[in-house]
């Protein structure tokens, strides 16, 4: 739990982690502060837009849509890795999430994943208090690409965030992650993307992958133990699993005219409730039936 960063001193921080900023207009005072409430921040959430064109989506997440006012995120990370700055106080990008992944966060206790969120838009806790937002420009279909400048950009700000806090890696999570309708960003590991974030907080705010840092010389290589995956085994694991969580996504219009996008664990958790809830029935009739045949039996 913290008081969210000033608008100053989260410049400050990006650009200390290497990070190349756009200020978007009057993105200081540029929020929805009036709507509710902002802060204490708890984590910082990454989405992607499901545009195309830098320029266009700038002003698609400045302005909003008429159902759905700006600001939608406070900095967007470009294909290129330039972060736009277009908003800061609260802004309308997590919606409502599970409010266990919310205690999840704030404490770090989660393993590689939050537990699936089974709350989402219309019924769960709001999350544009407590997250910072990060919008990222991709069409969300699985085949755009992420291109290696972006993907940087993506882990420097989110360790930016959590170095400013003094938060771990855990802090960091993906919409997907929050709220049961939402499958962004679809195409990136939240794993993975933590544990970049983790090894970028190993070390000092300009670090550059692959530059050597004498002030924190490498310990000697050890030998995994047994049955711990290599980092190449989980990021593989972790693909594949981010593949499986889109296999299977459909896409619903909800009650407002939304189009919904529902992951197909989305639909296996409801099919599971629904089984159960039939099992209970089916022994309720079965109970009422036996007591019929016994009352039939003594007439
Ligand atoms: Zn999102």
């Amino acid at each position: 739990m913290a008081q969210p960063l000033s608008a100053a001193a989260v410049l400050t921080a990006l650009r200390a982690e290497g990070v190349k900023v756009v200020e978007v207009g009057n993105w200081r005072t540029h929020n929805r502060n009036a709507k509710g409430a902002w802060g204490p921040v708890n984590g910082s959430m990454v989405h992607h837009t499901v545009t195309s064109g830098t320029s266009k989506t700038v002003g698609i997440v400045r302005d909003g849509y008429s159902s759905l006012p700006g600001p939608l995120c406070h900095g967007m990370i470009a294909k290129d890795g330039t972060v736009h700055m277009v908003g800061w106080g609260r802004t309308n990008h997590a919606g409502g999430g599970d409010p266990r992944v919310l205690e999840q966060v704030t404490a770090e206790s989660f393993g590689s994943r939050p537990t699936p969120p089974t709350k989402g838009n219309t019924n769960g806790v709001d999350g544009n208090s407590r997250f910072y937002g990060w919008e990222c420009e991709n069409l969300g279909d699985g085949k755009d690409p992420w291109p290696g400048a972006q993907y940087d950009a993506i882990v420097r700000v989110q360790a930016a965030i959590c170095r400013a806090h003094g938060w771990g890696a855990r802090s960091v999570i993906g919409h997907l992650e929050w709220s049961s309708d939402k499958i962004d960003p679809r195409g990136i590991s939240m794993p993975t993307l933590r544990a970049d974030v983790a090894e970028r907080l190993k070390h000092p705010a300009n670090w550059s992958p692959g530059a050597s840092t004498p002030s924190t010389p490498k310990p000697p290589p050890t030998a995994p133990p047994k049955e711990t995956p290599t980092a190449t085994t989980e990021k593989q694991i972790n693909a594949l699993h981010s593949n499986l969580l889109t296999i299977g996504s459909l896409t619903e219009i909800d009650g407002k005219g939304e189009r919904v996008n529902h992951a197909a664990g989305y639909y296996l958790a409801h099919i599971e409730k629904d089984t159960t809830d039939l099992g209970v029935q089916l022994a309720r009739i079965e109970k009422k039936l036996d007591a019929l045949i016994a009352t039939l039996a003594k007439s």
